[in-house]
């Protein structure tokens, strides 16, 4: 058998590989151009615990933002590694190649055709290496592209081929500094995802350190739950480097979520709760840890199919959870991961810096008019660039175009765009009625 090679990523001093320890990240969602804001956000962040902090950088200009921002930070002595969020534009990840400590790019996204895309890959790759910048080659399910989609289909084996072509010229070049995502908003799809490329890096005998996440989680009870069970299905099974928990509400609160999740696997006693098969007990101090624990504690089970059903108690700051109380949380997961389904299901992005709505108060309104439509995915996005991309199996969308106008969409279809906002949600209630779904 051949050895196995583990690669560990340097993103400026955080090393990210196997030995090293569960890196816990997060995302600004303030305009990358508003200097000040987004210090201040990055430092909040810091302070929460974030070891790494990424930046939605749409082009040159949020290069040059995210390098006034870096420089902002090391006057105050932060030396978190700053990461830059790229869509699209192989000229804004070139630049960024010099500036920020790790560059997240899709290269299949670079240019519509493929041998220019590759031929950008290797452009970056070469700044990369000159500048010692970090990158990410995360690919998302609901993006995979038509050339990937018609061989494998939107599939998990599809998110890992498309990635794979990546690897291999990463290898061809000699560029090791590499991070891997394969990001689903459906957990048990992206469980399966992430495993099989970890198969695959197995077989190849080479393994890359793995940012793990499950995207468009939303917020509230349910984004944590699906958060905490997905990552921790692979957690579990010594699969994963960098974590993040992905909610649609300010991204400081996503800290401590991840650092309980990654708390629970730091002891090496994934059974801590249980008394007897299928029997957990849990006491915390906060409903948060509780949510989070329980999750990273069932979760697994349910997702693989080794538990049907379970008993929960629970106990928070010394007082006893009720079964209305438990009986929630049990819907929740079941429903996260996908073996129940009791109500409607929602995709929502956590926002950026391209996010001109404020997304939160509005997924907010859109669930307490929907919530009752059992059966149903509805996604709220909050930009038109990647929203209607990554709304993945949603029947409806609601993505923002910005200037407070909205785009409604039925699964892929724009059907009724410019909507001022104001008049957006009950546009989607109407257009849903009048499909004959609204009941
Ligand atoms: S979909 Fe949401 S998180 Fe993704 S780029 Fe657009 S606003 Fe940002």
């Amino acid at each position: 058998m051949t050895d196995i090679r583990y690669i560990t990523a340097d993103i400026k001093g955080v090393l990210l590989g196997k030995g090293h320890p569960l890196a816990v990240q997060s995302m600004c969602n303030v305009d990358t151009n508003d200097i000040d804001a987004a210090l201040r956000q990055c430092v909040s962040l810091h302070e929460a615990g974030a070891r790494l902090i990424r930046l939605t950088t749409q082009g040159v200009r949020e290069v040059e933002s995210l390098g006034a921002i870096k420089s902002g930070l090391l006057s105050m002595g932060i030396r978190t590694p700053l990461v830059a969020d790229i869509h699209f534009s192989s000229d804004a990840a070139i630049a960024a190649a010099s500036v920020a400590d790790k560059v997240r790019i899709n290269p299949g996204n670079f240019h519509k055709d493929h041998t220019l895309a590759r031929a950008r890959f290797k452009e970056f790759l070469s700044v990369c290496r000159e500048h010692g910048t970090a990158v990410r080659i995360g690919i998302n399910h609901g993006s995979l592209g038509e050339r990937i989609t018609g061989l494998y289909g939107n599939t998990p084996t599809g998110m890992v081929e498309a990635i794979w072509e990546w690897v291999e010229m990463c290898r061809r070049e000699h560029f090791e500094n590499v991070v891997l995502s394969l990001k689903a908003s459906n957990v048990p799809v992206m469980v399966q995802a992430y495993r099989l490329l970890y198969e695959r890096m197995l077989s190849e005998g080479t393994v890359y350190p793995l940012h793990l996440g499950v995207t468009e989680a939303g917020n509230g009870d349910m984004g944590r739950i699906k958060s905490a069970a997905g990552l921790a299905c692979l957690l579990r099974e010594g699969i994963g480097d960098t974590i993040r928990v992905s909610l649609t509400e300010d991204p400081v609160k996503e800290i401590p979520v991840a650092l309980r999740v990654a708390e629970y696997f730091a002891g090496g006693n994934n059974d801590k709760y249980l008394t007897a098969p299928g029997v957990w007990n849990i006491s915390t101090g906060t409903m948060e840890e509780f949510i989070t624990d329980a999750a990273c504690a069932i979760g697994p089970a349910l997702l693989d199919r080794t538990l049907d059903d379970f008993t929960l108690e629970g106990c928070v700051s010394g007082k006893e959870l009720g079964p209305e109380r438990i009986g929630e949380f049990r819907d929740d997961i079941l429903q996260a991961t996908r073996r129940k389904i009791t109500r409607c299901e929602y995709v929502a992005c956590p926002s950026c810096g391209r996010t001109l709505y404020d997304i939160e108060t509005v997924f907010n309104d859109v669930k307490r008019r929907t919530s009752h439509l059992k059966g149903l995915t509805i996604a709220v996005m909050g930009c038109i660039v990647n929203g209607p991309g990554e709304m993945a199996d949603a029947d409806y969308g609601y993505v923002g175009e910005g200037r407070g106008k909205v785009t409604l969409y039925r699964g892929k279809e724009p059907v009724r765009r410019g909507i001022p906002q104001e008049a957006a949600i009950n546009e989607l209630i109407s257009l849903i009625t009048s499909d004959g779904r609204g009941n």
